[in-house]
């Protein structure tokens, strides 16, 4: 209940990585009144227009109500026994590197700490990874690199503080809109300068001081020059340097680079290292652009180096700050939900951890060797070395990149199952089992957001039909697969407190992520958890980390990276002479399977549209509102021509959302190549190459 003592039930929006408390309230007709919770520290009251719209996206029009079996309705005994038997029976033939799952950041964290567990302590396999994969993979392999850990320095607190918010990579306005409305708060009350570095003019831009529309894929050259120039206005931080280590090499290689590839001219490049390196509070936030690129590290790794040379790091107002996409990104971190990683940031690699967390789980054994990541695990889907896959509340027939390979592997593989709370996906569509799952609003379980703040999110609506929470059905299927004393959860309070208990080993590592704290909690205490930032633990208590120092390499001191810019991997061409970003739009999520089905939301831009620089729309005899084709080396699409000088010639932008079910020709994923980042795995969703010729 909110503190006024009404009806209101404190819950998180389900989006966006800002992590926004609302208040619920049924409205009588069985959906919901939703407003903005006052009393979160992420959103203050404040929300964006999908979190206002949520109310109208909990109909039941298109749930999945029951299981399926080859598009049968089956009870749940037979559904659960046929998951385990053919996974049991798969592994027993073929191994445990046989099967995989494919999650989701849309999980809560209870869910995810089942479905890992499940995977790396008892299938014995680490082929589990999730479409975090491809949101925030560089942003974690940056962070571990630079600090040891994947640890977010700062707090949502340091953009009322900062004097300048650098935007890279981030359309901050429409993808996390709660944070920008924050930082235009404090530009309207203290003149926060805020700059975007973005290829094309996004909403971000309209209240920002300064774009610098760099070339796709610039951003490590430009980064490198600030690099240079802060040494050499001698505003190097020497103190604070003694907590690093590797600043000569990466100057060396930094000065390397040709500030030219970014396409700015001099003088703006040198205005914004102006600007940088004479303002103390600098917020540099990063997201996708950063993130989805053959160079998306080294991009994070090239921002971190500022930082850390200015000791610009967990102090009030100043620090790197990664934004990320989905509610419970960084959950799905924490719990260990990336194919590479063991929970609570322990290290899959180190024998010390591996051996914890097999004996803290009573596991038969922990992998060690990572597991197969996205775009590899569905390669080897696709050529039939993953034999039974589970995919849950994620649609990689759309949104994985060479969607349409991804879909026609999906259909081949001998058995796979799709956990989701509606089977009009593309995905749900190649299920040989279908489980209905509860949705949001429906379920209890936590979540974190991207400044390392737990909140809960409550059930208020009754679980429609035979639908069920996911750590259930996993703990279901991991009993009957053998293991029932590792899985008889009853709640998710209890799964909670295992994981703030093995939390607590994390930190006897000497690890940052731990909430043992927490441990001890009763269901009341989890009933009435307020959101709280992490770490919890007998010393430790939130905060910011690294103002001193004391990072989480073996010395203590951060690693200050060498880095080099790269091209794109795809490289323009006659038969593709454009580039191709892809991206989100203000009112849509993901593969719409929520936002459509609210009709305000879907007004804002009704249908799949590619933007076209003017120049090159009138080169092509392409007029406004007119059809085009965009032809890639992986696939095809029908897209609306919008001619915009916001993107730059030579460059065209679609957004990602539309799927086979809403819009068969504008699957935009079936264009982009599947090349990854070779530290990360991430793929370069925002520089495929494309033809473009009107229909
Ligand atoms: Fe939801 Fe993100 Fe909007 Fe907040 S900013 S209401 S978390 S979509």
């Amino acid at each position: 209940m909110d503190g006024a003592g009404c009806e209101a039930v404190r819950s998180t929006c389900p989006y966006c990585g800002v992590g926004c408390g609302v208040l619920l309230t049924p409205d009588g007709a069985g959906g919901l009144d939703v407003r903005g919770d006052p009393d979160h520290p992420a959103n203050r009251g404040r929300l964006c227009s999908k979190g206002s719209a949520l109310g109208e996206t909990v109909g039941l029009g298109q749930r999945l109500l029951a299981p399926q079996i080859g598009g049968q309705e089956v009870d749940w005994d037979t559904a659960l026994d046929t998951v385990a038997e053919r996974f049991s029976e798969t592994i027993a033939r073929h191994g445990p590197d046989s099967v995989a799952f494919y999650v989701s950041g849309q999980l809560l964290t209870e869910d995810y700490y089942v479905a890992n567990k499940l995977m790396k302590g008892f299938i014995g396999s680490a082929n589990i990874d999730t479409n975090s994969r491809l949101c925030m993979a560089s942003t974690v392999a940056g962070h571990k690199r630079a600090f040891g850990t994947d640890t977010v320095p700062g707090t949502y607190e340091d953009l009322e503080e900062a004097d300048l918010v650098v935007l890279v990579g981030s359309n901050l306005a429409w993808c996390h809109p709660v944070l920008y409305q924050r930082v235009l708060a404090e530009r309207k009350k203290r003149g926060t300068k805020i700059v975007v570095i973005d290829p094309r003019r996004t909403a971000s831009c309209d209240g920002a001081d300064m774009h610098l529309a760099l070339q796709p894929g610039s951003d490590v050259a430009l980064f490198n020059r600030l690099l240079v120039e802060i040494d050499r206005a001698g505003a190097l931080d020497h103190s604070y340097l003694t907590h690093t280590q590797g600043l000569e090499a990466a100057l060396e290689q930094a000065a390397l680079d040709d500030d030219a590839v970014t396409g700015l001219d001099a003088a703006q490049i040198a205005e914004f290292c102006r600007l940088w390196i004479g303002t103390e509070k600098v917020v540099t936030i990063f997201s996708q652009g950063v993130n989805q690129s053959s160079s998306g590290s080294d991009k994070v790794n090239a921002i971190l180096n500022c930082h850390l040379a200015t000791g610009r790091v967990g102090k009030p107002g100043s620090g790197p700050l990664s934004v990320t996409g989905q509610p419970n990104a960084m959950g799905g971190r924490e719990v260990g939900g990336l194919s590479n990683m063991l929970a609570c940031h322990l290290d899959l690699e180190n024998a010390d951890h591996r051996a914890a967390v097999r004996d803290f789980w009573a596991a038969p054994f922990v992998p060690d060797r990572p597991g197969l990541k996205a775009v590899d695990m569905f390669r080897a889907v696709g050529n039939g070395r993953i034999k039974a896959l589970w995919i849950i509340h994620t649609n990689p027939a759309v949104s994985m990149p060479d969607a349409d390979a991804v879909r026609d592997a999906i259909a081949a593989c001998p058995f796979t199952v799709v956990s989701d709370i509606t089977a009009a996906t593309d995905t749900a569509r190649l299920a040989d089992v279908l489980l209905p799952t509860s949705a949001w609003a429906e379920k209890d379980g936590t979540v974190t957001n991207s400044d390392r703040t737990i909140s809960r999110q409550r059930a208020i609506l009754p679980a429609p039909g035979a639908t069920r929470p996911d750590w259930e059905i996993l703990a279901e299927v991991g009993c009957r697969m053998g293991w029932r004393e590792a899985f008889d959860y009853q709640s998710p309070v209890e799964i909670f407190r295992e994981y703030a208990a093995l939390s607590g080993i994390a930190g006897r590592f000497g690890r940052d992520f731990d909430i043992s704290g927490l441990q001890d909690l009763g269901a009341e205490g989890y009933a009435a958890l307020a959101p709280t930032r992490w770490p919890v633990s007998a010393s430790r208590q939130g905060g910011r980390f690294f103002a001193e120092g004391g990072f989480y390499h073996a010395d203590g001191k951060a690693r200050i990276l060498p880095v080099s810019w790269r091209a794109p991997a795809a490289r323009t061409a006659p038969r593709y002479p454009f580039v191709l970003n892809t991206g989100r739009t203000r009112d849509q999520w993901h593969t719409m399977t929520r936002t459509a089905l609210s009709p305000r939301l879907s007004a804002h831009l009704a249908e799949p549209f590619v933007e076209i620089h003017p120049q090159d729309a009138r080169a092509l005899g392409i007029g406004p509102a007119d059809l085009v084709t965009l032809d890639s080396p992986q696939g095809k699409a029908i897209l609306r021509a919008r001619i915009t000088d916001a993107v730059q010639p030579g460059q065209v932008f679609a957004p990602m959302h539309w799927t086979g079910e809403t819009a068969p020709s504008a699957r935009i994923d079936a264009l982009v190549a599947a090349v990854t980042d070779p530290v990360s795995g991430q793929p370069e969703s925002k520089a495929s190459v494309v033809r473009v010729t009107r229909l």
